[in-house]
């Protein structure tokens, strides 16, 4: 699976992916990151990106032009693979696990990450596929969420989790505790639970749903 990351910032996210599970995948051939700079989509000799709002206001807004031909050209390179454009937008759908299991049916992520006072609409309304949100709070660009929908769906891609890592989902998850069996905090020791002691799987396996 492939993932294409368009932005004006690709450094930010490099270091993220050339570290742990998803160097692996890259590694392995599992899944293919890329990440692209919006700038070197520009006829402009300034590789200017942004410009003013009409109607005024603060800020500057992603240009459409050179996200259009960025997005092209990933298609083009990764041949013609089922793709998904996506669009990061404080207004997008809320990201969650079961968006994760839709996106990773695709052979080809797009995203593009908006800076500053956001992107000029008709990115939305005409090039990307979908806009997705990852919460209800502002961030100052959609590096981040593209690193974290990056992460949650290539865990989906299979072959990517080794045997050290957790296949847990999100509603299976319960309390862990590991050695020392007591340990001192705040002046009280504190005991990991008498069932996950037992030895009684099954009682374990219970506990662990309650939980
Ligand atoms: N004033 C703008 C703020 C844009 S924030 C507005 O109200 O829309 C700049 C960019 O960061 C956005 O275009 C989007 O791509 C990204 N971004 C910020 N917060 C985000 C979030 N919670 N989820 C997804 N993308 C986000």
């Amino acid at each position: 699976m492939r993932f294409d990351i368009i932005t004006i910032f690709p450094n930010i996210l490099d270091s993220y992916f050339n570290e742990s599970i998803l160097k692996r995948a890259g590694k392995n051939g599992l899944v293919e990151i890329k990440t692209h700079n919006l700038r070197d989509f520009t006829d402009d000799k300034h590789h200017k990106v942004d410009e003013s709002p009409y109607g005024g206001g603060p800020g500057m807004v992603f240009k459409v032009e050179p996200i259009e031909q960025a997005v092209k050209s990933v298609k083009k390179q990764a041949g013609n693979k089922k793709s998904r454009v996506i669009l990061f937008s404080l207004r997008g759908e809320k990201f969650d696990q079961k968006i994760a299991h839709r996106l990773v049916k695709y052979d080809q992520l797009i995203f593009i990450c908006g800076r500053y006072e956001g992107v000029d609409e008709r990115v939305a309304e005409y090039i990307a596929d979908e806009e997705i949100s990852i919460g209800d709070y502002v961030l100052s660009g959609g590096e981040l969420p593209a690193a974290i929908v990056t992460e949650a769906v290539s865990r989906l891609v299979k072959g990517v989790l080794g045997k050290h890592d957790s296949l847990e989902e999100f509603k299976g998850s319960y309390p862990v505790y590991t050695k020392p069996e007591i340990v001192k905090i705040k002046g009280k020791n504190r005991k990991v639970p008498d069932v996950l002691l037992s030895g009684d799987h099954k009682k374990i396996e219970e506990w662990r749903n309650k939980r």
